[in-house]
């Protein structure tokens, strides 16, 4: 079974005007669109073709570099599309609420540190809040890498992910990316955020 582009849970302006429809449509329907058909290519005929994109990311650096490269767009994007939603924003409640507490003592103090990932992250990369040891934690992953990758920094189990590729944000915000970070709050699914959390913890 070849991997597949994932449906956008909701129309390419539903985002506006925090993420614009041109960008969407673009960043979903070209971008992600080939990380899946290279990843495919790449992996064509090979056991590799077998494994779930969670495992190919977990056993990465046996893999050559256009299944890193795309295999993680692709489990990156999936991720980013449905952490987003039309009217999302606010501040997570229950045990996720909780837990951003615990670790970043509060939640404006979780979203600085988010931030500061995003933006300092040099060149094309991701931030995240993810979950190690049953704890949360903040972190930026360069290009398409991420914290389930047996390569990465702090590894983990992503919950939260945000592109700052330039592909991302360029048309709209131009060169300034902390405008797009903060823009982002605005749209963050929450309740997503939730539940990849409570999976994270089981
Ligand atoms: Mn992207």
């Amino acid at each position: 079974m070849a991997f597949e582009l994932p449906k956008l849970p909701y129309a390419h302006n539903a985002l506006e005007p925090h993420i614009d429809a041109k960008t969407m449509e673009i960043h979903h329907g070209k971008h992600h669109q080939a990380y899946v058909t290279n990843l495919n290519n790449a992996i064509k005929d090979t056991d590799t073709e077998k494994m779930s994109i969670e495992d190919i990311c977990r056993n990465i650096s046996k893999m050559a570099m256009p299944v890193r490269n795309n295999g993680g767009g692709h489990f990156n994007h999936s991720l980013f599309w449905t952490v987003m939603k039309p009217g999302g924003g606010g501040a997570p409640s229950g045990s996720l609420g909780d837990a951003i507490k615990t670790a970043f003592e509060s939640f404006d103090n979780f979203k600085t540190q988010f931030g500061t990932a995003a933006a300092t992250r040099f060149g094309s990369g991701w931030a995240w809040l993810l979950v190690a040891d049953k704890k949360l934690k903040v972190s930026s992953t360069p290009n398409q890498d991420n914290p389930l990758m047996d390569v990465a920094e702090v590894k983990g189990t992503p919950i939260l992910g945000l592109d700052v590729w330039e592909h991302a944000y360029y048309l709209n915000y131009q060169n300034r990316r902390p405008d797009y970070v903060a823009a982002f709050w605005n749209i963050v699914n929450w309740e997503e955020v939730a539940k990849r959390y409570a999976a994270a913890m089981k």
